[in-house]
């Protein structure tokens, strides 16, 4: 007999065999004569029928083989009787590893609301709609390493602890072994850091992008794929305190090539989700979002529009709708600005050319005085998924931005030595890897794309 997983034998379809599959009841009907269960065992979003006698199965027996209760079947893959599926199980042994009480047991075949399984994080993989999310999460992951490893990129492990305070991308999470009733201090009464387990003062990495800077001036072409912590206290849809970063870094290349990769990579990604992952997003598409598959075509079809910042403002000032924040130059582009440059020009924008006071201290500085060559991409119901930039790679040129900005020399002398011995021009982007998923799933709040979601006040499972 052998033992195969659903979506391997719902596509060899092979009937006559004897199988053995194993998964969760998602539910059981029928009568006196025979039961219907409907199995998943999370290798794709359907289901196998197993049909079970009342000549060899007990009701008393079959009571326990309830939504949710785990089993394996064993009998013969035959051709279905019913419609729906094109073949079914004719149970002739159902062991149960473990029965879930329907008086207890939260999930029930009817649908629950997001919120609700938010609070039921440890079971709700177990649902048709985080299944489906979380196997196109997987397929997404893979697909960035192959769409790098086939162009010749390196996968850089970056450190989740870091020392240096100066990122500049958020709020950070401190690391530290103290006992915080009873932290060491300094003469002049400061927390005396010196003292704690790495010597500093350390903290959680709110991106790996000043590392894999150090590995593309050695690599060439590197890509890192790691966990960021943001401890900014942002409540929105968009926003988690622990989220995955993709951020590649590229020696030889200019914003222009930073552009050319971002989208080719984006749209690639698109295309490979659209197909491998046909089922979960079909299902996706009749449950929650309609336009979906159509808006997941859409972005491949077309080239991105770009523009500068200066064109963006220019066209917020000048497009007569009423913002809630007045756009003017110099200010940070508001998600409503965004979004609505992007229904704007039906589809993917790049913005580039943003004032330097608003951008952080290593992006690089146009002749002009007043701009870094940074670009966010923005997308359709996301706003901002990509934030990128080539890097400024003169010494000098970096070095005052560091002093008129503020930024702690002391902890930053490995980054601005890269400048000092055999600098050149660079440039890379984060890619935030919940909003690539959100986009692709549809979904229309962040918590619902990652496993277990860490936000404020929330870090249950
Ligand atoms: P935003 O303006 O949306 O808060 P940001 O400008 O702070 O983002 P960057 O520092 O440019 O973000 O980070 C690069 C990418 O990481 C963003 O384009 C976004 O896709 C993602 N990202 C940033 N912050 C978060 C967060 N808190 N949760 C999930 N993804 C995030
Ligand atoms: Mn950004």
């Amino acid at each position: 007999m052998s033992k195969v997983r659903i979506k391997a034998l719902l596509q060899t379809a092979g009937t006559g065999q004897e199988v053995v599959v194993s998964g969760w009841v998602r539910s059981r009907r029928g009568n006196k004569t025979i039961s219907f269960i409907e199995l998943n065992d999370g290798s794709t979003i359907h289901n196998i029928q197993a049909v079970a006698d009342a000549n060899l199965f007990s009701d008393e027996f079959l009571k326990d083989v309830s939504t949710g209760a785990c089993i394996r079947v064993s009998g013969n893959l035959v051709a279905s009787q019913g419609s729906g599926q094109a073949v079914e199980i004719q149970a002739k042994e159902i062991h149960i590893y473990g029965t879930a009480d329907p008086q207890v047991y939260p999930l029930q075949k009817k649908g629950h609301s997001l919120e609700f399984l938010r609070e039921i994080a440890h079971l709700r993989p177990r649902t048709n709609t985080f299944g489906a999310v979380l196997r196109v999460r997987h397929h997404l992951a893979y697909a960035i390493h192959k769409f790098f490893n086939d162009k010749g990129f390196f996968n850089l492990h970056t450190p989740i602890i870091t020392g240096s305070d100066a990122e500049g991308a958020g709020e950070m999470f401190h690391v530290t072994t103290f006992d915080l009733k009873n932290t060491p201090r300094t003469e002049d009464g400061n927390i005396d850091y010196s003292q704690d387990f790495f010597g500093k003062e350390t903290n959680l990495t709110v991106s790996g992008q000043l590392e894999g800077e150090l590995g593309a001036l050695a690599l060439g072409l590197i890509y890192t794929f790691g966990p960021t912590f943001r401890a900014e206290n942002s409540n929105t849809p968009r926003h988690l305190a622990e989220f995955w970063m993709i951020e590649p870094e590229m020696a030889f290349h200019d914003i222009e090539d930073n552009m050319d990769l971002a989208e080719e990579m984006l749209k690639y990604l698109v295309a490979y989700a659209l197909e491998h992952c046909a089922a979960d997003l079909e299902f996706l598409n009749k449950m929650y979002d309609k336009e979906l598959l159509n808006r997941l075509r859409s972005v491949i079809d077309k080239p991105f529009t770009r523009i500068t910042y200066t064109e963006a403002i220019e066209i917020l000032k000048t497009c007569g709708k009423k913002f809630e924040y007045l756009a003017d130059w110099g200010k940070d582009l508001q998600k409503e600005h965004e979004n609505y440059l992007v229904e704007h020009h039906g589809g993917p924008v790049i913005v580039t050319g943003y004032p330097k006071d608003i951008k952080a201290f290593y992006m690089k500085q146009n002749d002009d005085g007043k701009t870094v060559r940074a670009m966010d991409i923005l997308f359709p119901w996301i706003g901002e998924i990509i934030g990128g930039s080539q890097r400024e790679e003169d010494h000098a040129k970096l070095l005052k931005r560091v002093e008129e900005m503020h930024i702690p020399q002391e902890s930053l002398w490995w980054y601005l030595e890269t400048r000092k011995f055999g600098t050149c021009p660079h440039a890379g982007f984060g890619l935030g890897f919940e909003r690539l998923v959100l986009f692709v799933t549809g979904m229309t709040n962040i918590r619902d794309v990652i496993p277990f979601p860490r936000t404020p006040k929330n870090a249950e499972f």
